[in-house]
């Protein structure tokens, strides 16, 4: 299914409260809506081309500088089509800063949280080679929602209790992997759970360790450019 189509039925799909739907497009690309907000996560270069006009996107959320994460035109072109938010770490900030309209690209450090449209999101300090990475804790409605960037386990997600959780699982972040994925899940509390930024083999890796280790937590293999619903 093309990436567009595949939007366009997302965003058709009913959600409930504590519901997400969602698109996973590779690396750490999700689209993602609740029953109140739709946001894009490092869509890195995926939507390039495709016009979003006429679609509601709340927010961008950008957790690193890395080519895998954020591509600038594809932002400037979400953007433009949607006027969405922009919210990134603050080594996005430069190369985003004259491509989006001032008072719509918010910077946060880990720790920082904002609120966009009813939409609570916060900064989480990521560990990986960028420049002040992030991960992302994302409040919408009744539901949390967890996004691990590429980063490993670091103790700023203690506490962080979550609903949905996409957890990277390896390849091709030095940092990343199934343990420190499994501790991401731990420290979340996290029932429903999503391996992203990895290859197949990890991520069956992964829900084999989940099913042995945390038999109560469901594991969802994303399909790319499909929608899913948790
Ligand atoms: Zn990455």
């Amino acid at each position: 299914m093309s990436v567009l189509k595949a939007i366009d039925e997302l965003i058709e799909i009913p959600i409930a409260e504590g519901e997400i739907g969602f698109i996973f497009m590779g690396f750490s690309a999700l689209a993602m809506k609740t029953k109140s907000h739709c946001l894009v996560v490092d869509p890195a270069d995926f939507l390039k081309g495709k016009s979003l006009a006429g679609r509601r996107i709340n927010a961008i959320l950008i957790t690193h500088e890395h080519f895998d994460h954020l591509d600038v035109p594809t932002i400037a072109e979400i953007h433009r089509d949607t006027d969405a938010w922009v919210v990134c770490n603050p080594g996005s900030r430069s190369s985003l800063e004259g491509v989006i309209s001032g008072e719509k690209l918010r910077t946060l450090k880990g720790g920082e949280s904002i609120e966009i449209d009813g939409l609570e999101v916060t900064g989480l300090e990521a560990n990986h080679p960028a420049d002040e990475p992030l991960m992302f804790l994302v409040k919408s409605g009744d539901i949390r929602i967890f996004h691990g960037s590429d980063s490993s386990y670091t103790p700023a997600i203690e506490n962080r209790y979550a609903d949905v959780a996409f957890v990277p699982v390896g390849t091709p972040s030095p940092t990343a992997s199934v343990d420190d994925a499994l501790n991401m899940v731990k420290a979340t509390q996290c029932k429903r759970v999503v391996p992203i930024h990895c290859t197949e083999d990890e991520a069956s890796e992964f829900k084999r360790r989940v099913r042995s280790e945390l038999p109560e937590v469901t594991v969802l293999l994303p399909k790319p450019m499909k929608v899913h619903k948790l």
